[in-house]
């Protein structure tokens, strides 16, 4: 087992990429807490963490409020005594041209997918700097490193959270935590589905493996960047994307 005994926090970890994160953890040993907004999901993720052998706590936090988010990081450390990973994991998109978008889409995907990585990563950090070690994974986009037309703000906040990376990564190096990102290209999963066909298959033709990304794609790479098979790597953008951006 590669994380036997550690514990990990994945955000918007309920489904998806997240739940296919924290089932990937737990069956390499680690304790998981689950934060996420959709309360059915929390309790469908808490019973597949638990039939891997795994203690879960899950509870409905917006990862946008940092009071709450401080509060679930104690929570956490009551539970556990420890946070050894976090996963930056939760995300959202409101597409549209940058003319029509208004500035309720532009803040609300700002809000989750950059303020709600700052706010997990600063409430994890002093417990992680005091312990002398840990991991951090952000899930950034490919999109965050190329832009995309009708996602403007989507781009942004990810190319966003790939900065954030970098300078936690510089912060954090010197107390053995380690901070990295994965630039998934498209997986998968309820986010995607919701797209339009004939984008989909516009898609696909721009993939060079010839195929769309599964959760578990992601996971593995979540998984090698929190082992200690990565002890060497901070700072830096892992993009799983079956060869679409190079
Ligand atoms: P999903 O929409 O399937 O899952 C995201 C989860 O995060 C949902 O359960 C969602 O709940 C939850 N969530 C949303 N807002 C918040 C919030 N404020 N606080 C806590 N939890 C929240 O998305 P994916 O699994 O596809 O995506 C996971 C991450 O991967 C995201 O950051 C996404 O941007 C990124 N990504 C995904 C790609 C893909 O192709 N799928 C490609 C590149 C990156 P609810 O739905 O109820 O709001």
């Amino acid at each position: 087992m590669l994380l036997k005994d550690k514990v990990s926090i994945i955000t918007g970890g309920a489904r998806g990429i997240g739940e296919a994160i924290a089932l990937r953890l737990a069956e390499e040993g680690s304790d998981i807490a689950i934060c996420d907004v959709d309360t059915d999901a929390l309790s469908l993720a808490q019973k597949a963490i638990e039939a891997k052998g795994r203690s879960v706590l899950t509870e409905k936090v917006d990862v946008t409020n940092a009071e709450d988010v401080q509060k679930f990081v104690q929570k956490v450390l009551d539970k556990f005594s420890k946070i050894d990973i976090l996963i930056n994991n939760a995300g959202i998109t409101r597409d549209g041209l940058l003319v029509r978008m208004n500035v309720a889409d532009w803040d609300a995907v700002l809000d989750v997918n950059l303020k709600g990585t700052f706010n997990c990563t600063k409430a994890v950090a002093r417990p992680m700097m005091k312990q002398r070690g840990g991991k951090i994974v952000n899930i950034a986009s490919i999109i965050g490193l190329v832009g995309n037309a009708g996602q403007a703000n989507y781009a942004a906040s990810k190319g966003g959270v790939i900065a954030f990376t970098k300078s936690a990564a510089k912060e954090l190096a010197a107390r053995n935590v380690n901070v990295n990102a994965i630039a998934p290209g498209f997986i998968k999963t309820q986010m995607t589905d919701k797209l339009p066909e004939d984008v989909k298959s516009a898609i696909m033709k721009q993939i060079p493996l010839g195929k769309w990304g599964s959760a578990d794609d992601v996971a593995n790479v979540a998984l090698f960047l929190v082992s200690d098979a990565s002890t060497y790597i901070t700072g830096q953008v892992v993009q799983v994307d079956g060869g679409m951006v190079t």
